[in-house]
């Protein structure tokens, strides 16, 4: 994204106060604690009830700050930087976010409805990513913030669009569709959240149905209100060839007409028709809101002409996507339920439901509710329900949080109230929970997980969490950047750069990558154990590996005339036909390789041969990443070609053909040939940083405070007294040391750690298990939690600062922190 300011002030109407010159900017915020904020930031101060970010102006200028979208210019910033003056700053976020998806034009699914959008979403993205570059909502970030949000963050590099719009009252929708602007439409379930805000469920669907205002396809399931209320919005909002592509379980008339179901143990059946043709689809769910979800995506897949094999296939790896009633442990042998993200009326029963069945023994009940929205009832009859509700379920204690609940605190007796989560916070230590099983329970304005993660047991472990939409997400970077036909091969040597070996594989093949690399035989045995079927090629097969090679089906990578005939005694021995092999081809990287002068004995050797079969012929760059040395990278581009070219010509052979790792790809678009090698690149990090922008981050090394102490100046933290506080000092010490894989180097004030946001430099040295940051600007407690590396450092960060290579970061990080997954 490069924007020029000055073409906005025709977007949003505004008064430019600034500058006479062009500015461009690169990001955009309102949120000013992000660390992302800079001089490239275009900052919305948006004003909401509860808080006005023209409070913080000044203090984003003293960040670097220089631009701004503003209601009005507070008095002791004038002058100082920047600002478009509009009316409304949510109203130009919003126009700012249909200006910005006009810029693309790629096909957008547009979900709405009651229940299930951030599940169809989360699984559609699951369903297509081996074939898209996906750009979605994060979370469910479907509000009048968090679609503008979600649509800014679209790059050049998409080509496919996922966004949930959520509506809370009439007239909302219309603002979410300018800035969608989807070309399919999904209608997941309407039931009765959100009926506060509409009349009845009619006007809910009508409101609804303004997203697909100008959507040449809508998917939903058939019934006698939506169709009628369907035929009328069409007569409202008349498209040429609009589709209306629907399914049922009763009605035949529906394009995809649902005639069985059966659930056996958690998988469900069902046969449907489609095309006069019946299919049987298996969804490995048993819950009817489930398998109604998954025939939502079947919609959209038989609308992309998936083959059905395709579709069963991606569709029974479906799984639970994790967003309410989760199970945690808490501090003093509590147990907490999870349930920070809604907070209706229906949802309150079945969750009470799920506390009791979850109580540990002896444990009392604790429930930590906020006011609830979207019931339907008045507040009196609302909260007298609750009451009833939570007497019935024999609740031990109840904390209440929030103006509407507080004001009917006498209807509750043994509670607690609070105006807001901030001020339970304060208090939550004079609450002394113990062996309590406590459900929380709020609506997401209430940001109730704050109150879970103080609740929470913390697990005093380090961490490296790995993101495998990241990872999906990079991979599909790459693949955009290939020719038809172009076959990938994905490095994922050292236990997959360091972020885990077997798991990383599972997603590949669930990408249908063509290959994997190792560098060792062991590495890839374990891959075959853990039930990869993905071909594996070995970079460096010891000659004592070959039989347990050929046992496990792996492919060597063969790189001398010795090791060629080692291998060839060897299979001939165990009377192997057309054994697939990778000739590796020295073109001045000078590691492994044959050079020039070996391949007449390699032609020699391999002629009329049929124990073994090239199957790729390959060579490795020396400096992809270097533009000083790209000279050389084609000189060893010629040569691998001829080379290559000659032993395919005298073996009469084609096999694939592949020299580019990572940056290759990046830089010698013309030497595809067959297939590339991603390496570094998938992990989230280019050599470049053009293209850096473009990766998501896929590892973050995470620890928390141990102790937290204060040390008079002139005191001294660590071996060898390295560091002398000049002033009073706050030190943290952190569970994580040289031995987990932090360099030394990094220690005494060269890197930091990220707590609550800011940095933290580590003072003294890193000792083998521990380090010490200075914390002294920071509020923070034993516990909380801490960032090695991530989005703050990244890896490359580091890297520079230790004069190393991200590559040997990642590789560093010991096995004894555990990797930890998640999507
Ligand atoms: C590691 C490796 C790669 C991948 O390199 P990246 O720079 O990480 O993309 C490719 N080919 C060979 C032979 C390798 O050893």
């Amino acid at each position: 994204m490069s924007i020029n300011l000055k073409s906005l002030i025709s977007v949003f109407n505004a008064d430019w106060i600034g500058s006479d010159t062009d500015i461009f900017v690169d990001h955009i915020s309102i949120d000013s604690r992000s660390l992302q904020n800079g001089a490239k930031t275009l900052f919305f101060a948006l004003s909401g009830a509860n808080n006005d970010a023209h409070l913080y102006i000044s203090e984003l200028i003293e960040k670097g700050v220089q631009n701004f979208v503003v209601q009005h210019i507070p008095e002791n910033v004038k002058g100082k930087a920047n600002f478009l003056v509009v009316r409304n700053t949510l109203k130009a976020f919003h126009e700012f976010a249909a200006y910005y998806r006009n810029l693309f034009n790629f096909p957008v699914i547009g979900l709405t409805g009651s229940n299930g959008k951030t599940i169809v979403k989360e699984w559609l993205n699951f369903l297509l990513s081996p074939d898209f570059n996906i750009i979605r909502s994060p979370k469910s970030y479907n509000s009048q913030v968090g679609v503008p949000l979600s649509v800014i963050a679209i790059n050049e590099k998409h080509n496919l669009g996922i966004f949930e719009a959520g509506i809370s009252t009439v007239k909302e929708m219309a603002n979410l569709e300018q800035i969608i602007k989807p070309n399919i439409g999904v209608l997941t379930n309407i039931g009765s959240a959100h009926d506060e805000g509409f009349q009845n469920t009619e006007q809910k669907i009508n409101e609804k149905l303004v997203l697909f205002k100008n959507t040449p396809v809508i998917i939903y399931q058939k019934n006698q209100l939506v169709d009628k209320c369907l035929t009328a919005f069409s007569v409202e909002n008349p498209l040429k060839d609009r589709k209306l592509f629907s399914w049922s379980f009763t009605d035949q008339s529906a394009a995809v007409f649902i005639l069985k179901k059966e659930t056996k143990n958690d998988t469900t059946t069902i046969q449907y028709q489609y095309n006069n043709e019946s299919f049987n689809l298996e969804i490995p769910f048993s819950d009817s809101a489930s398998v109604e979800n998954a025939i939502s995506c079947l919609l959209v897949m038989l609308h992309f002409k998936y083959d059905f094999a395709v579709i069963q296939n991606r569709v029974q790896m479906l799984y639970p996507v994790q967003m309410r009633l989760e199970v945690k442990n808490g501090i003093n042998n509590c147990s907490i339920i999870d349930d920070s993200y809604s907070s209706d009326f229906q949802s309150l029963k079945i969750a009470l439901d799920f506390l009791e069945s979850q109580k540990k023994k002896n444990a009392s009940k604790t429930i930590i509710l906020s006011d609830i929205f979207q019931s339907g009832f008045s507040n009196e009859e609302l909260y007298s329900k609750v009451a009833q509700l939570i007497a019935d379920n024999k609740i031990n204690r109840v904390i209440g949080i929030g103006p509407t609940i507080s004001a009917f605190a006498v209807k509750f007796p043994n509670s607690r109230m609070f105006l807001n989560t901030a001020s339970f916070i304060e208090a939550v230590d004079d609450l002394n929970f113990s062996n309590e099983t406590i459900l929380i329970k709020g609506a997401r304005s209430f940001q109730f997980e704050e109150i879970v993660s103080l609740l929470e047991e913390k697990t005093h472990e380090t961490v490296l969490e790995i993101n495998l939409d990241s990872i999906s997400h990079n991979l599909n970077y790459y693949k955009s950047k290939l020719a038809n036909d172009v076959k990938i091969m994905v490095m994922v040597k050292a236990f997959g750069y360091g972020n885990g070996g077997l798991e990383i594989a599972k997603l590949l093949e669930h990408h249908n990558t063509d290959y994997l690399g190792v560098a060792f035989a062991d590495e890839g045995i374990s891959l075959k154990n853990g039930g990869i079927k993905l071909p594996i090629m070995v970079l460096n097969p010891e000659s004592t590996s070959f039989p347990s090679i050929i046992q496990y089906q792996l492919e060597p990578e063969i790189y001398s005339i010795k090791g060629l005939n080692a291998f060839l005694k060897i299979a001939r021995e165990k009377n192997l036909k057309d054994y697939p092999i990778h000739i590796k081809l020295d073109t001045g990287m000078h590691r492994l390789g044959f050079e020039d002068n070996t391949i007449e004995e390699l032609i020699s050797t391999l002629r009329g041969n049929s124990t073994v079969r090239v199957q790729s012929i390959l060579s490795h760059l020396a400096t992809s990443d270097d533009p000083s040395h790209f000279e050389f990278v084609e000189e060893q581009i010629s040569l691998f070609e001829k080379l290559s070219s000659k032993l395919m010509s005298e073996l009469s052979i084609s096999p694939i053909r592949h020299i580019l790792n990572t940056s290759g790809i990046s830089n010698f678009p013309n030497a595809q040939y067959n297939m590339v090698r991603l390496g570094i690149g998938l992990y989230g990090v280019s050599n470049d940083p053009a293209e850096q922008k473009y990766l998501e981050n896929v590892g973050t090394l995470k620890s928390i405070i141990s102790q937290v102490r204060t040390i008079p100046s002139g005191d001294s933290v660590g071996y060898g007294r390295r560091f002398m506080a000049k002033k009073e000092t706050k030190i943290a010490t952190i569970p994580i040391g040289y031995a987990d894989g932090i360099s030394r180097l990094w220690g005494n004030q060269v890197g930091f750690v990220t707590i609550k946001n800011q940095k933290a430099y580590i003072v003294g040295s890193v000792c083998m298990d521990m380090l010490m940051v200075d914390v002294s600007h920071i509020e923070c407690k034993e516990g909380d939690s801490v960032i090695i590396f991530g989005e703050s450092p990244t890896v490359v960060e580091m890297a520079e600062a230790l004069k190393t290579i991200p590559y040997e970061i990642m590789t560093s990080i010991s096995q004894r922190v555990k990797r930890v997954f998640f999507r």
